[in-house]
């Protein structure tokens, strides 16, 4: 959910409410609200301006935010709060004015205000549950609720209700809310934007909604907003934009809406006209984090090195592009190839990915976007994502995270982006081990915890998992649950029954009538039946639970204390209780450590295999295997251990990719060597004449002359003395 779509349900709010008369406004401002909420612009701007002449600084506050002079209604909020101290309407009022200009926190403790003065006043609790709602927070629904218990007249609240229920596609109930807003007010514009919503969601006509809508209010704007970013919440960026430009044809003015439009075309790679967009919208002090953010962004991403052929165009920081490239070129190809032959589909054209060594300039890129701090994010055939860079070492597997993405741009174009969360969510999670066992994530102990609570939801409620948790790390529990569904169905049915459903989410199909069809059961015995077996399959997980924890915690003391012979005889039962715990202090790092101790080579390689096969991560871990592997002459092994690095970290340091040079130099695969050589270089190694006659070699190997006479006279140039690129320089020139 957006900014734009929370300003567009403030509008007309106020004027739905019902009976607690306490915190309604008085009468002249109410007029001035109706008419503008009636599209009476010259009237409501005479009638706010009337308000700005008034005696008292809350009518002076009322007529100044009816203007747009936020400034000014502000001031003289400030001044009405302080004169009438036990006002709950005059902080309600001032708290929505700061949530319409994005100071949610101010806001929020207003409307806390204006309940301690008015226990009962449900336009502070509405308050609360808008705050709330903007930022997917669960608690919207309970707000929203306890308003409508103290004022059942206020359609405002059913209006958000209906609109929490559409975010989390449950168009019936969302129908439900917008009808009781409508049954208490018969000019419940945003009812009737909800009504559209779900027609144009089921791929219906929405003209009757929108005819009645312009009945009451010909240029009501944020209908089309509300609409625009239910769209954009449901991946239609295309859509999205298309509405956002229809609300703005209405209301030229309705800065929020013109916002999200900038921001979505940033999202489609059309930077020009958003930057254009943002730039409009903060020229005329619309200047939320969402506008100002995306602004600086536009301007970091100008600085970005771009590589494009055919299929694929690739944008990094210029200081990793170098480095960067040749992996993420390699690992995004096989994946479109993967997945063209898989649904025997094309791309229009080539792939965005774009790679950002900075968190924040990725986080701008998921503003506005429900769930967790993720990896990565695709916007039809754009994909932003976390550079390795940007986060702690092994702290992610950016090839799998790639991977990811990509089923996301395939899924969404095969579904003309109808696809449900659940489904789209689950399937990337599940090709990230169908592309290696060893990609995607190990089961973590939040999960762990899910389970034996039982806290799985049934499939047709999935994607309320993922826009508004009730507990915490809910989400993360629902791309679990999204990817073993898609697991459980391939493993029982075949793949091909995957394939049908997204055929059926293209038509489009609900949740509950694709799985009918495709399944041939319904949901609600889909749900038992994957439940059981998933409960079933981690049953001795969740039972030995408790019993691991209190090992591991026994075998990090006695590592810690290097009692290695205490670890050596343990960490193998730890191990077998949680074969997937890979993060912190897990066993088979302190098993590698205490084997390497005591001089058991073959025990640490074991222990550090393990760990790897279950997707651990740390670089520096892999690092080590590589090395033990080689000691021990086991040079292929030792090979597969450092390129694995380079898809989880290559920026991690020199050496592993000049140790992988070295013995790809000696396995003859001289164009990976010559890559891997190169990367050395891109690292800005200190011993940079090494690395250039490193590189040197290898192309000369790889029959590359011009790259071999280029690196040699490099080397020579920081190192004129350099031995043995004298020597190659002599060969080279006795060619
Ligand atoms: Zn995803």
């Amino acid at each position: 959910m957006t900014i734009a779509l929370r300003a567009a349900l403030l509008l007309g709010a106020l004027l739905l409410a019902g009976a607690s008369a306490a915190a309604m406004p008085p009468a002249e401002v109410r007029q001035c609200l109706t008419q503008r909420l009636h599209g009476q612009q010259s009237a409501a701007q005479k009638c706010f301006a009337a308000l700005t002449r008034a005696a008292t600084p809350y009518l002076r506050a009322e007529g100044a935010w009816g203007l747009a002079d936020y400034d000014t209604a502000n001031t003289e909020f400030r001044a009405a709060v302080a004169r009438s101290d036990g006002s709950a309407l005059y902080r309600t009022r001032w708290g929505e004015l700061l949530h319409e200009r994005f100071n949610d926190g101010d806001a929020a403790d207003l409307f806390k205000e204006a309940l301690q003065r008015e226990p009962k006043d449900a336009q502070a609790m509405l308050g609360l549950a808008r705050v709330s709602a903007d930022g997917f927070d669960n608690e919207a629904v309970n707000w929203a609720q306890r308003a409508l218990a103290v004022d059942p007249q206020l359609a405002a609240a059913h209006e958000l209700l209906a609109n929490l229920a559409m975010e989390d596609n449950q168009p019936e109930l969302a129908a439900k809310e917008a009808d009781r807003a409508l049954a208490l007010d018969a000019q419940a514009l945003d009812a009737m934007a909800i009504h559209a919503v779900i027609e144009i969601l089921a791929d219906r006509s929405a003209d009757e909604w929108w005819s009645r809508i312009h009945s009451i209010n010909p240029s009501y704007g944020p209908g089309y907003a509300l609409a625009a970013s239910h769209l954009v919440l449901n991946r239609r960026y295309q859509d999205g934009v298309a509405m956002y430009r229809k609300a703005l044809q209405l209301s030229p003015d309705l800065w929020s809406a013109r916002s999200e439009l900038g921001i979505n075309l940033m999202r489609l790679g059309q930077d020009e006209e958003a930057r254009q967009q943002l730039t409009q919208c903060y020229q005329n002090g619309y200047r939320n984090d969402a506008t100002v953010n995306s602004l600086r962004l536009l301007d970091t991403l100008k600085d970005f090195a771009t590589f494009s052929d055919a299929t694929t165009i690739l944008k990094f920081s210029h200081k990793e592009s170098e480095l960067l490239y040749p992996y993420f070129h390699d690992v995004l190809t096989q994946a479109i190839e993967a997945y063209q032959t898989k649904y025997h589909m094309q791309l229009d054209g080539p792939v965005q990915v774009e790679v950002y060594p900075d968190h924040e300039d990725f986080a701008v890129r998921t503003l506005g976007m429900p769930g967790l701090g993720a990896l990565g994010v695709t916007f039809g055939q754009v994909v932003a994502m976390d550079s390795p860079s940007g986060r702690k070492p092994g702290e992610f597997h950016w090839a799998s995270t790639l991977r990811h993405e990509m089923s996301h741009v395939f899924i969404l174009k095969a579904t003309r982006h109808r696809v449900p969360r659940w489904f789209t969510e689950g399937l990337a999670v599940h090709e990230e081990t169908e592309a290696s066992p060893e990609w995607g994530d190990s089961i973590t102990p939040d999960i762990i915890v899910a389970l034996r609570k039982h806290l799985l939801l049934p499939v047709a409620d999935l994607d309320r998992g993922f826009i508004h948790p009730t507990y915490e790390n809910q989400v993360l529990v629902s791309y679990f649950e999204g990817g073993r569904i898609c697991d459980y169905i391939q493993s029982h049915w075949g793949q091909q029954k995957l394939l049908d459903l997204v055929q059926q989410f293209a038509i489009p199909r609900s949740t509950p009538e694709a799985i009918r069809t495709v399944l041939g059961m319904e949901p609600e015995a889909f749900d038992k039946q994957f439940q059981a077996w998933v409960y079933q399959d981690t049953a001795a997980l969740v039972a030995g639970f408790d019993d691991w924890h209190k090992q591991l915690e026994a075998l990090v003391t006695a590592s810690r204390a290097k009692h290695y012979e205490e670890v050596l005889a343990h960490a193998d039962a730890v191990i077998a209780l949680y074969p997937d715990y890979v993060y912190d202090g897990n066993a088979y790092q302190q098993l590698a450590e205490a084997a390497q101790a005591q001089g058991k080579a073959p025990v640490a390689i074991s222990a550090l295999s393990g760990y790897v096969q279950h997707r651990g991560r740390d670089p520096a871990a892999l690092e080590q295997l590589a090395k033990l592997q080689q000691d021990a002459g086991d040079k292929p092994g030792a090979i597969a251990t450092l390129q694995k690095i380079n898809l989880i970290d290559p920026v991690f340091d020199t050496d592993s990719h000049r140790h992988l040079g070295d013995l790809l130099m000696d396995t003859r695969d001289f164009g990976a060597a010559r890559r891997e050589f190169g990367a050395v270089l891109a690292l800005h190694p200190l011993d940079k004449a090494q690395a250039n006659y490193d590189l040197a070699r290898a192309c000369h190997a790889a029959g590359d002359a011009k790259c071999a006479m280029d690196a040699v006279l490099a080397a020579l140039e920081i190192a004129p003395d350099f031995r043995p690129a004298q020597k190659l320089l002599l060969e080279l020139n006795g060619q």
